[in-house]
């Protein structure tokens, strides 16, 4: 089966000369919640814009299951859902009409599309608001009548671009509440956030962009793990083999005379020190050092908006 979206050395120059993406490879499976992290201006906007097809790209390759957006974009549209960040519906449209329409353009017969349109609005709790215009409605329903719209031809893969955005705690609950149903029912989604918590909460596999690059890029359960374990560095008399292997700990020979450990929380570093001196390696002094995923998470998502 192929992946729900796959991008190869994706890379973006705007016409200024700047390079928002510097060659991005990114494969999500079929089923995922999948988070594309990053702070303000890592060009998460873009790689959505260039699998939307709205921004052109420089070079690279995207598929949506399997189809290729450069031969077949229709073809790859009927796969995709795609919620951006700024409300593109005509506002004075009523929320009823727009759906009805949008589905229209898929091709949908007008019954079908009246049906879904009822499902949608139901489930995002815009019933009350059907006949209303678009203008009218709050911040947070401009947002989940986006989310309708994107849903409303049913695309296996739905991407949404920082999609709680200026929504307040309650209605975020129950997007996320929303997200996590459709996704239980088989829809892939793609979210991108500057929020660790966002990813945390909703996501199982993540990548982190930054300057145009993904940085990196795991399940989001390792990912955590690796966030809080504690790293030391031990200076050694002895000589320690490059492929030094230690059971139950994440250890690496640095050089000859330095071993890099990262502890989990309740590990026991005397079980680790009783091993180095069986192995005859003395360790002559031990210093902390920063999580470097710390320090990464640190520099990329505490920077100013
Ligand atoms: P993000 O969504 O991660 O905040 P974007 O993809 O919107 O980031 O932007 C990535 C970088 O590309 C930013 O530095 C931004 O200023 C720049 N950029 C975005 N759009 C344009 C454009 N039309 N022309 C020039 N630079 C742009």
């Amino acid at each position: 089966m192929s992946e729900a979206l796959k991008i190869e050395g994706l890379q973006k120059t705007y016409e200024n000369g700047f390079e928002a993406l510097k060659g991005i490879d990114l494969s999500v499976e079929p089923g995922d919640f999948f988070a594309l992290l990053g702070p303000n201006g890592a060009g998460k906007s873009t790689t959505i814009g260039i699998v939307s097809s709205l921004v052109a790209k420089s070079a690279g390759k995207v598929w949506v299951h399997g189809v290729d957006i450069d031969k077949d974009f229709p073809g790859a549209k009927r796969h995709l859902g795609i919620v951006p960040q700024e409300f593109n519906f005509n506002v004075f449209e009523k929320v009823e009409d727009i759906l009805t329409n949008q589905a229209g353009y898929y091709g949908i017969p007008l019954r079908e599309a009246r049906k879904r349109t009822d499902q949608f609005l139901e489930r995002l709790g815009l019933t009350e608001k059907r006949h209303t215009r678009a203008r009218m409605l709050s911040g947070g329903m401009k947002r989940r009548l986006m989310i309708a719209r994107a849903l409303v031809h049913q695309p296996r893969l739905l991407i949404l671009d920082e999609p709680t955005a200026g929504v307040d705690i309650e209605m975020r609950r129950s997007m996320y509440e929303f997200l996590r149903e459709i996704n239980a029912a088989g829809t892939t989604i793609i979210l991108t956030t500057h929020y660790l918590e966002e990813a945390e909460a909703l996501c199982r596999n993540m990548a982190i962009i930054n300057h145009g690059k993904i940085v990196t890029n795991r399940s989001i359960k390792e990912l955590l793990r690796d966030l809080h374990k504690e790293v030391f560095i031990l200076d050694c008399a002895s000589d320690i083999p490059q492929d030094l292997h230690i059971e139950g700990f994440d250890v690496q020979a640095l050089d000859g005379h330095t071993v890099q450990v990262a502890i989990e929380k309740g590990q026991d570093l005397a079980e680790l020190f009783s091993v180095l001196h069986q192995r005859d390696i003395a360790v002559v002094s031990m210093r902390n050092e920063a999580n470097r995923l710390e320090q990464m998470f640190v520099n990329l998502l505490e920077q100013p908006a």
